[in-house]
């Protein structure tokens, strides 16, 4: 088996997702460039060779079984396993008013069902197809990028400054979560280490361009979940500065 580690980022075009790209590929991994639209993929997988990164692009929309069924062949075909997975794509949905805030008395249901099969049906469905390629890795790792404003513990102490009530993504995040409670369950007995990391508040496109920290720094949970060494945790939640309640 080829010594050099496969990752596949999904959401790699931009944002964090990029960042989670290069910081693997930095650390010697060959980087899937998960992404939907093929000018965005390709001028991504163009700039990290610029930056010495081995990408390839692999077309995803995590919302379409074909699409998912395909990026998994196309894996296969390029690199035989698959030793990371990020699921990192994931939308916040449409506000109901001002700001950021979704209002759970006034959402549009299919708000609620487009942010959930993207940040969680999506997650599903790509985890499942990449599976296979998975357990054929020594050491495979499962990173789904959440949100600290999935934290029911913190959303429910009025103590704690968690931002608008978002009625649409917070869920859908808490969900998420859920979901990578049981695939660590699931994986118990396997090699397989699944955790969902929070990225902090990241000017992206995500946010207006608006939060503190830079795609870089809101990458670095991710890459460090990515790269943990065996016997590693599984099945929590963290951000930079530790374990974030559920
Ligand atoms: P971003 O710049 O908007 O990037 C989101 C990425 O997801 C883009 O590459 C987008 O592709 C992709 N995507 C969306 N729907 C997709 C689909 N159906 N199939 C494939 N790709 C899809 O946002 P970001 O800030 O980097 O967010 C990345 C992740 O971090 C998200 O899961 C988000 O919830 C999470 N997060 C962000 C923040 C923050 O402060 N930014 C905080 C907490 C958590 P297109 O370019 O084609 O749209």
């Amino acid at each position: 088996m080829s010594e050099t580690k496969i990752a596949l980022v999904t959401g790699a075009n931009k944002g964090i997702g990029y960042e989670i790209a290069t910081g693997l590929g930095t650390r010697g991994y060959r980087v899937g460039v998960g992404a939907r639209d093929e000018v965005r993929r390709e001028s991504a997988v163009e700039k990290l060779r610029t930056a010495g990164v081995d990408a390839f692009g692999v077309p995803l929309d995590v919302t379409a079984d074909l699409s998912v069924t395909e990026a998994a062949e196309l894996v296969e075909r390029q690199a035989g396993r698959l030793d990371v997975l990020v699921n990192n794509a994931g939308i916040s949905g449409p506000p109901t008013g001002q700001g950021w805030a979704q209002d759970p008395t006034a959402l549009d249901l299919d708000v609620v069902r487009t942010v959930v099969e993207t940040n969680v049906i999506g997650v599903i469905r790509v985890t499942n197809a990449m599976l296979p390629l998975l357990r054929r890795s020594t050491s495979p790792r499962i990173v789904n990028v959440s949100s600290s404003v999935a934290s029911l513990t913190r959303q429910a102490d009025p103590d704690i400054e968690i931002g608008p009530v978002m009625a649409a993504y917070s869920p859908s995040k808490s969900f998420l979560n859920a979901v990578t409670v049981q695939y660590a369950r699931q994986l118990a007995d396997t090699n397989i280490l699944v955790n969902a990391a929070c990225p902090g508040l990241v000017a992206t496109d995500f946010t207006g361009f608006q939060g503190p920290r830079t795609p870089e720094q809101g990458a670095a949970t991710a890459i460090r979940l990515a790269t943990l060494p065996d016997g590693g945790p599984t099945g929590s939640f963290f951000e930079d500065d530790g374990v974030i309640p559920w």
